[in-house]
């Protein structure tokens, strides 16, 4: 049975990482709303507007745009064998759309859930970088760039995210804990297979692999 994976956690949890790595194991791909979301933005069209004032304000975008641009992007046809979410559901409303559109298509959705604490999120978040271009995702410390403050694969200067200013993880933790954590009753609850992760140590490959042998059992 195909399956969506939804690696959840906090932010700055790995989720990217492990989300990318993953989709990479699995041969699936990879579904980022934060990417997307940075993707318009940077078209800066009307909606990539008032996408960057929500991400700049690190606030949740409304969940029916959410569920809109999820939709259409798991209804093109590389979805069909499975994908891995990244960011998304984040509200319940958007946990049982997701629900809703899996169930119809016959698909079984996993939940990998990061644990990490807070002081290693903290680190991990100031250390940050990414290409503008691409998306790829560095990390100064556990996953630094090759060649100083340039992209790997495309060459670009790398960035820090506009939203990993501290007043703005403040924002962003504030909307996880009132907003998100408590999709976590809801995985559990709707008997959807549920794991948790240790993510505060080893590396990411690590990490990844031991994810991707739980996802292939049963
Ligand atoms: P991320 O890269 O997943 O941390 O997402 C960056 C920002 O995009 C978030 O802080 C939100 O403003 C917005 N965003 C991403 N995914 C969602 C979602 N599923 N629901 C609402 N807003 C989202």
């Amino acid at each position: 049975m195909a399956k969506a994976v939804i690696v959840f956690g906090p932010p700055g949890s790995g989720k990217g990482t492990q989300a990318v790595l993953l989709a990479d194991s699995l041969r699936v791909p990879h579904i980022s709303t934060g990417d997307i979301f940075r993707r318009r933005v940077e078209a800066g069209d009307q909606l990539g507007r008032e996408l960057q004032a929500i991400m700049r304000a690190g606030k949740l975008a409304p969940d029916e745009l959410v569920n809109r641009i999820v939709e259409e992007r798991l209804g093109k046809p590389d979805c069909a064998g499975g994908f891995i979410l990244d960011g998304y559901p984040r509200t319940r409303e958007q946990a049982q759309v997701l629900s809703g559109w899996l169930n119809g298509r016959g698909m079984e959705q996993v939940v990998v859930n990061l644990l990490v604490d807070y002081n290693v999120i903290v680190g991990r978040i100031s250390a940050r970088r990414s290409c503008p271009r691409c998306g790829a995702a560095y990390n100064l410390i556990s996953n630094p760039p090759k060649d100083g403050g340039v992209c790997d694969r495309d060459g670009s200067p790398l960035k820090t995210r506009e939203d990993d200013q501290e007043a703005v993880v403040r924002k962003r933790f504030q909307a996880y804990e009132q907003q998100t954590l408590p999709l976590l009753d809801h995985f559990r609850s709707s008997g959807s297979r549920f794991y948790e992760v240790d993510g505060n140590q080893g590396a990411p490959e690590w990490i990844a692999g031991r994810i991707s042998g739980l996802i292939k059992q049963e």
